[in-house]
């Protein structure tokens, strides 16, 4: 840990140029006010992302660039989505600085929780969730579908931190392990708590956009739960296992009952034979599909080549590898 680190703020942008001259003097301020309390180190950042934005913000961000050499920007050629567009920013910064925080562009996210994730940073803490006190500012419908988003997510097996979006610290020792987790569809805030380095959260309050609007509507929080879900968990197929074993007792049930009607004289002829086809059918799909399923989701979690284990503490300083070592074996 460094006792006086080096900060690079990370912004997502997409078609933000109502609100990112507002806001960007807000982030430099509050970077300001952190080096000169002393916290952090003199040559922290703003490092903004335009995620393709098809409006002026990159013009935005290069002005703002031209202006202070506390910001910083980078720009992607075409609009990949809020987690690749955080996702890029993290990489970029994690070999230049000490710490990063992530924090959306609209002035939602209390500026002012930074002190507190860095003093968490400094008492030891690689990761520092920034999470939702109260959502008093949203709407009653934003709020339902926001909170139920979190509770579909832990339901069906994706652990997340409840109300906590993507506003958070990270060292850049996590963000070395967050790097070789190698998926292509990502949901930074089920995957940042599998690196699982020591972590805390702070609360603030959630403002309202100050400017512009947003970009996720019930539409896409949909899609960014499924997404979560699908890339976190294989609970899903569980579920049609489970279903295929309840289906698979109730045909045989089903078969019975149509052997002992038949029996009992109490059918017409065909009709068992009809039933118990139906049944077995039924009962042995499901329970096939869910087995075959079981294979899929193992095959998908060996695709995404997690790593395997996450060093978090060393008794020693590790060192580069022994370059000379390896290069007298050679010679030989
Ligand atoms: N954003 C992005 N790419 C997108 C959509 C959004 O980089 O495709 C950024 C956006 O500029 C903002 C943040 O992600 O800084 C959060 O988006 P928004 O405020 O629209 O979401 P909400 O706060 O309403 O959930
Ligand atoms: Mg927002």
């Amino acid at each position: 840990m460094n006792t006086h680190p080096l900060l690079y703020i990370v912004i997502p942008c997409y078609n933000e140029q109502d609100v990112l001259p507002i806001t960007a003097p807000l982030f430099l301020n509050k970077l300001n006010e952190l080096i000169s309390s002393g916290k952090i180190n003199a040559d922290s950042r703003i490092l903004f992302v335009n995620d393709g934005s098809k409006d002026h913000t990159w013009e935005i961000i290069c002005d703002l660039a031209g202006k202070d050499p506390h910001y910083i920007g980078i720009t992607q050629s075409r609009n990949r989505g809020h987690q690749n567009a955080v996702l890029a920013g993290l990489m970029e910064a994690k070999d230049q600085c000490d710490i990063t925080i992530s924090i959306d562009c609209d002035g939602q996210d209390d500026i002012n929780a930074m002190d507190a994730m860095v003093d968490a940073y400094l008492d030891g803490c690689e990761v520092v969730y920034g999470v939702r006190s109260k959502r008093e500012t949203d709407t009653f419908f934003k709020r339902v579908t926001a909170e139920g988003f979190y509770k579909l997510m832990n339901w069906m097996g994706a652990e997340v931190v409840f109300n906590h979006a993507d506003y958070r610290l990270i060292s850049s020792r996590a963000l070395q392990e967050l790097a070789n987790f190698k998926e292509v569809n990502i949901f930074l805030r089920g995957m940042v708590p599998l690196v699982d380095f020591k972590s805390t959260s702070v609360y603030y309050e959630r403002a309202e956009r100050i400017a512009g609007e947003s970009h996720y509507p019930l539409r896409k929080m949909l899609a960014l739960a499924f997404d979560g879900i699908t890339s976190l968990s294989v609970k899903p197929i569980r579920m049609i296992t489970g279903l295929g074993l309840i289906i698979a007792v109730l045909s045989f049930i089903g078969i019975v009952w149509a052997v002992v009607s038949s029996i009992l004289g109490r059918t017409i002829a065909g009709w068992t034979s009809t039933v118990c086809i139906v049944c077995f059918m039924g009962g042995v799909q499901l329970l096939c599909l869910g087995v075959i399923g079981e294979y899929i989701g193992k095959i998908y979690l060996e695709t995404k080549a997690r790593p395997r284990y996450i060093i978090s503490e060393r008794t020693y300083e590790k060192d580069a590898p022994r370059e000379e070592a390896h290069s007298s074996t050679e010679a030989h």
